[in-house]
């Protein structure tokens, strides 16, 4: 495995430079240094990888799921016994702690491999019987090539969450990972020539969105798109992608309530509400940005909560101490400046964090924001309603049911939200009327692989997950036989 400082596209099993035979600079955000070139490919590249994956294709799909299976394992494994470098990689390219990597992102990627290529062994399609009259047959094929877009905040979590699925119901890919966290697919990419993945089946283009990612999306021989990334972006692929009559999953942006009742379990709330607000800098689309607090719980949560967010170590993300690391960039981080300003222009108070962290020596001109509790905004003012994506929340207190339903649900968008409360007859009745995708009760971030993961409104269309993306990437025809 090669920790390569130019990255190259994955083309019909080979690495190579973009035609153009220009890169992009690559940063590490806790450091503000480039430290490695990506191709800047274009639309002949992307031409080049559709052509590999459709020769690939007629042997890929009808090579049988064992084989597929195998494969597919054997790239886990290299994963797995390459978890140090995998790890390095993820965290030098978001400047996300190197402990988080090792224990979330890169232990997650080879699951995904091993959950779809296992999933694909039991997939079985349904029949329906017309009693004395006729059967029918559900038969599932692939595709065909498939596009997978994927974004910055968790790089090869998502782009085998995206592949794995696809490859397993044997389609063949064409992906393309986020322009500023490329290296983890690099090394994918390395992972698949050593598990001796057949030449074509798995294409990775590297570069910009709108000129590799929207050729991806623009391609006629592309005939799904699977995305993951921002609800803007999301609305352009699907614009492109509808009039062509593409299979589209768009898994989008979020603004998820975090909401705590007075009953719940208040050391347990406390440890899991400082991950679920900050963890990866707050960079995770499920992550709960506005808490509501029911009103008697308010004064003892808010103290409790900046104590502990204070405490929060920011800085080297290689120390096994840092919770909080740099975010991505330095535009990014400055969006996210930005809005802790547009927050105290609204009326909100700071309570604690909003601004840079300086960190000293090696880390100085590293993309640190330090972890911010902001209270006294309107549910409806703009903080609290547009995707901020970095370590910011806000807290705010409730009286009834019905008022944080209606603030909960006050946003264009419905990903996930958590509740707690001990009152499992509230939970249940609450979960029911949240507008979210996924509700996480007295918990956050248990994930199961066979439920259906997505949003709802503004947060996407269409579910991943277990049979779900088997479904997505397979083709259902029905055969009806009269008796
Ligand atoms: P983004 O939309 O800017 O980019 C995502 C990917 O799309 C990147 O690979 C990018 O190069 C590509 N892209 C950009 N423009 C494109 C175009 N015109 N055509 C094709 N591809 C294009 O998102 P981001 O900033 O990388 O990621 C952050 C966003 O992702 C946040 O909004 C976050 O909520 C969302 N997200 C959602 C989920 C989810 O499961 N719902 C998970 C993680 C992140």
């Amino acid at each position: 495995m090669k920790f390569d400082k130019n990255i190259k596209n994955y083309i019909y099993g080979e690495l190579e430079n973009p035609l153009s035979a220009s890169f992009i600079d690559n940063y590490n955000p806790a450091l503000g240094q480039v430290y490695s070139q990506i191709p800047d490919s274009d639309e002949r590249d992307v031409h080049r990888a559709v052509k590999a994956a459709q020769r690939a294709f007629p042997t890929w799909s009808t090579i049988g799921v064992e084989k597929r299976f195998r494969i597919l394992m054997r790239v886990a494994d290299i994963i797995e016994q390459n978890l140090e470098t995998f790890a390095l990689a993820e965290s030098m390219d978001t400047g996300k702690p190197l402990s988080l990597a090792r224990k979330v992102d890169i232990p997650r990627a080879h699951a995904n491999l091993r959950f779809f290529a296992t999933s694909i062994m039991h997939f079985s399609a349904e029949s329906h019987n017309m009693e004395k009259e006729a059967i029918n047959f559900t038969l599932r094929s692939p595709l065909g090539v498939v596009g997978c877009i994927s974004p910055w905040n968790l790089p090869l979590y998502l782009f085998t969450w995206k592949i794995a699925p696809a490859l397993a119901a044997g389609n063949t890919v064409v992906a393309k990972p986020s322009e500023m966290t490329p290296m983890t697919a690099y090394l994918l990419a390395q992972a698949c020539i050593e598990a001796g993945l057949p030449p074509g089946v798995l294409n990775i283009v590297n570069g910009f969105g709108h000129k590799a990612g929207q050729a991806i999306v623009e391609h006629d021989d592309v005939k799904a798109i699977s995305f993951t990334g921002g609800t803007k972006t999301g609305r352009t692929i699907a614009s492109i992608a509808a009039p062509k009559f593409k299979k589209l999953s768009l898994e989008l942006g979020g603004k998820n309530p975090n909401i705590i009742y007075a009953d719940c379990d208040f050391e347990k709330m406390m440890k899991t509400t400082l991950r679920s607000s900050f963890a990866n800098q707050g960079q995770i689309c499920l992550c709960g940005s506005r808490i509501f607090v029911e009103r008697h719980l308010y004064p003892i949560f808010k103290e409790e909560f900046v104590k502990r967010v204070q405490k929060l170590k920011i800085g080297d993300p290689n120390s096994p101490k840092t919770d909080q690391g740099a975010v991505v960039s330095k535009a990014h981080m400055e969006k996210v400046l930005g809005y802790i300003e547009l927050a105290k222009k609204e009326g909100g108070r700071i309570l604690c964090g909003g601004e840079q962290k300086k960190v000293k020596g090696k880390f100085e001109n590293g993309y640190f924001i330090k972890p911010t509790v902001i209270e006294g905004l309107a549910h409806d003012c703009r903080t609290n309603q547009e995707e901020i994506f970095g370590p910011v929340v806000t807290i705010m207190p409730f009286s009834t049911d019905k008022e944080v339903i209606k603030y909960a649900n006050s946003t264009e968008f419905g990903l996930s939200a958590t509740v707690w409360t001990q009152d499992i007859t509230k939970a249940h009745s609450i979960a029911e009327q949240l507008e979210a995708g996924i509700v996480w009760v007295n918990t956050w971030m248990t994930r199961d692989l066979r439920t259906p993961f997505g949003g709802t409104k503004n947060s996407g269309v269409g579910r991943e997950g277990g049979l779900e993306a088997l479904r997505f990437f397979t083709e259902a025809k029905n055969v009806c036989i009269q008796f």
